[in-house]
């Protein structure tokens, strides 16, 4: 990434770029059109909706914890009318939910059904892939908005095959680079919508970006460097293995909920299968604030955990354990909240780090 800059509109970036378009398609598992613009991934979040939407439409999300929320609010920005379920965000989102809601809407008023893949304020993953099939066997045509920002890369996602219309990331989680990129892909029925979709948009139109993309290029200045990085990640991904990948977030992830529960704590998430692979938010016990500790840990190990978001502020913190990380970096974390743990005199069954360690020495075997 400390390359020189290049010629953004010059026969060397052309090839960067298309390079580049067909990984992106890659990691998503599609063949459709992809995106890349300069933002953090809260600029995909618009994209999706600029993109394929008019003032006053009705969109769907679901109270899954902070991001779901954040989104669902530039939804309500942009005079969309959304639909905000209650959810118990300890649990993922059920295909019986979405098939209730899309059966009760008779008119078919909904547009858009926004979901978060893997929640990381809660360290919830829904089930995306039935999900999408629950709204197949619906029958109803609202779209299918995937928040995959800490989940692309990380664990399973197939944008195709799994029928999704719109998957949005970013590239500081699990494609293991500096903040600065956000990626979507959008699928026909996404691009059909954008023909008739009328909120303003600018920045983020799919048209302006297809047409320069075609040529190698992008309607204005591309963040040059990060895409450098984002080719080299793409080519680590690749050289490591898809299936290795998911498999290592896993593991660990089964790490860390192992050092978790011997600490004698809960995590957010309470249905193991949907136990995030990319970060785990833990449960302090009563009277015990999260960000406290994680200020002793910053100060005396220099290490910087997760805060609690949203309701769960200083009643969690969160691990993560996603991206360009080894089983080693891993048990450092793990040591360190451990040894923080008992510095911060917070009660706790000592073992934590041992039982992640007979995990990672298990399963490497
Ligand atoms: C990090 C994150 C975002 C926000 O991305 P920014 O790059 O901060 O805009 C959105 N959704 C999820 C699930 C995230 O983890």
């Amino acid at each position: 990434m400390s390359k020189p800059t290049i010629d953004h509109r010059g026969p060397e970036f052309e090839a960067l770029t298309h390079r580049l378009l067909a990984d992106l398609r890659w990691i998503c598992g599609t063949t459709d059109d992809v995106f890349i613009y300069p933002a953090s991934g809260s600029g995909a979040w618009e994209a999706a909706i600029v993109n394929t939407l008019s003032s006053g439409d009705t969109v769907v999300a679901f109270e899954q914890g902070f991001f779901a929320q954040s989104w669902a609010q530039v939804a309500v920005r942009f005079g969309l009318d959304v639909r905000l379920q209650s959810w118990d965000g300890r649990q993922g989102v059920t295909p019986d939910a979405v098939t209730k809601l899309l059966s009760d809407d008779g008119n078919q008023a909904i547009k858009a059904v926004m979901i978060v893949h893997n929640e990381t304020s809660t360290g919830v993953t829904t089930n995306i892939k039935a999900i999408a099939a629950a709204m197949q066997a619906s029958g109803h045509p609202a779209l299918l908005f995937i928040d995959a920002v800490s989940s692309l890369a990380v664990t399973d996602l197939r944008h195709d095959e799994w029928g999704l219309d719109v998957t949005v990331s970013g590239s500081q989680k699990g494609l293991t680079l500096p903040p600065g990129l956000a990626v979507m892909a959008a699928g026909p029925r996404a691009i059909a919508a954008h023909e008739s979709a009328t909120i303003p948009r600018s920045y983020w139109d799919w048209d302006d970006q297809r047409a320069a993309n075609a040529k190698g290029s992008f309607p204005y200045t591309p963040a040059t460097n990060l895409l450098y990085g984002l080719e080299e990640a793409f080519a680590m991904l690749r050289e490591e293995g898809m299936d290795n990948v998911f498999a290592r977030h896993r593991r660990f992830g089964s790490a860390v909920r192992a050092a978790v529960a011997t600490w004698g704590f809960d995590t957010v998430s309470t249905v193991a299968s949907e136990a995030s692979q990319a970060a785990t938010a833990v449960i302090m016990p009563d009277g015990h604030d999260a960000d406290a500790l994680r200020a002793l840990i910053l100060e005396r190990f220099d290490m910087s955990l997760g805060t609690g978001l949203g309701e769960w502020k200083g009643r969690v913190f969160r691990i993560g354990h996603l991206g360009d990380l080894n089983a080693l970096a891993l048990m450092g974390t793990l040591a360190g909240v451990e040894m923080g743990l008992g510095l911060a005199g917070i009660p706790h069954t000592a073992g934590g780090v041992a039982a992640a360690m007979a995990v990672l020495a298990e399963e490497a075997s």
